[in-house]
């Protein structure tokens, strides 16, 4: 079992298989994206074969596959297909965009992969287009419906943005609320490439909640895992359910069960904090495990309290973009 130095019980990856991303979301990264790095610094799909065993090894039970994109990593399915024999990895989840799953649905289901976050940050298409900067709406909203009618687990990922997409709250659960989905809102991070600075957001969980209980006042707080970063709700007569979370107020960082992996292999303790390591360069050095192994234990046993104590380790965090740390 992983625990870190507040006693804080380490079971969840995040593991990111690329920085690239076929959007541009203007939150994610500036219209030009970023300076995505070369290939020979990404991890290879049997280097993220070989971590995910050595993690689960160590006592992780569930893995999310990240990005960037995943869809555009090429053999992503190869990397999944090796996941799906972990027998100790309980649960494998992705998080897309949504752009490029279609083709894969019949697999993922095959391999017993069930919970896929869906980013969809307007139910507007202008709205979308504006926020993505690429003219993908219709794919989107069709892998979306697929999703879900095929009986995948689909939580819609939500950034609430000052200026951009409030209007869309009210509508997309309006529209969600035929459909078994969670439809979860965001606080936006300043986690952008460096685009846009803020030091405080309009739009946190507490003025979002405020403003889906003047539309829809009837609804019920529902029972979340104590690890879960989302506060969630039903309302009355709707098949979905909704959920805040308070990614920039973070204030569950008391029960934080996560690690990050990046594409290229940096060990992140926090969102909001310094790589701790980089497990690439040991894996591809190293003649055993063992060194990679220790480098884990090490970085999961320095780990920040909270995001805002990382936030402290240095000053130019709110200068990286979400696709290279791995959202
Ligand atoms: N491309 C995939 C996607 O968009 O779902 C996976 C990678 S993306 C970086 C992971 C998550 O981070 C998405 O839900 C995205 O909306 C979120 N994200 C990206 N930039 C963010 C920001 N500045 N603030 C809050 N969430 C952000
Ligand atoms: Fe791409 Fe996801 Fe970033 Fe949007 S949020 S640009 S889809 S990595």
């Amino acid at each position: 079992m992983l625990l870190d130095n507040h006693n804080r019980h380490i079971n969840y990856l995040r593991l990111a298989v690329t920085d690239r991303c076929n959007l541009r979301c203007n939150y994610c990264m500036p219209s030009e994206g970023i300076n995505f790095v070369k290939n020979d610094k990404l991890l290879s799909i049997n280097e993220l074969k070989e971590l995910s065993s050595i993690l689960v090894g160590q006592g992780i039970d569930k893995i999310r596959i990240t990005g960037g994109e995943p869809f555009v990593r090429k053999e992503l399915m190869v990397l999944l297909r090796h996941l799906s024999k972990l027998k100790d990895l309980k649960d494998i989840s992705v998080t897309t965009n949504a752009t490029l799953i279609g083709p894969y649905i019949d697999e993922l289901k095959e391999l017993g992969i069930k919970n896929i976050n869906v980013s969809l940050d307007a139910i507007d298409r202008t709205t979308f287009e504006r926020i993505t900067r690429r003219d993908q709406y219709d794919t989107v909203y069709e892998n979306l419906v697929k999703l879900i009618s095929e009986g995948f687990n689909v939580r819609i990922n939500f950034i609430v943005l000052e200026g951009q997409n409030e209007q869309d709250i009210i509508s997309i659960l309006d529209i969600m609320k035929h459909y078994p989905v969670a439809v979860r809102f965001l606080e936006e991070m300043p986690f952008n490439g460096g685009s846009k600075s803020f030091k405080t957001i309009k739009w946190d969980y507490k003025v979002i909640l405020e403003h889906i209980s003047t539309v829809f006042p009837n609804y019920k707080k529902l029972v979340s895992p104590k690890t879960s970063t989302s506060i969630n709700y039903q309302i009355e007569g709707h098949k979905s359910t909704f959920g805040l979370i308070p990614s920039f107020s973070r204030t569950f960082c008391g029960t934080c069960n996560r690690l990050r992996i990046t594409a290229t292999g940096d060990v992140i303790t926090c969102l909001y904090g310094k790589p701790k390591a980089n497990l690439r360069d040991l894996l591809r050095q190293a003649k055993s495990n063992k060194k990679v192994e220790e480098a884990i234990l090490t970085a999961i046993g320095a780990r920040a309290k909270t995001g805002f104590e990382a936030q402290q380790e240095h000053a130019s965090v709110f200068d990286s973009s979400m696709t290279s740390i791995g959202g």
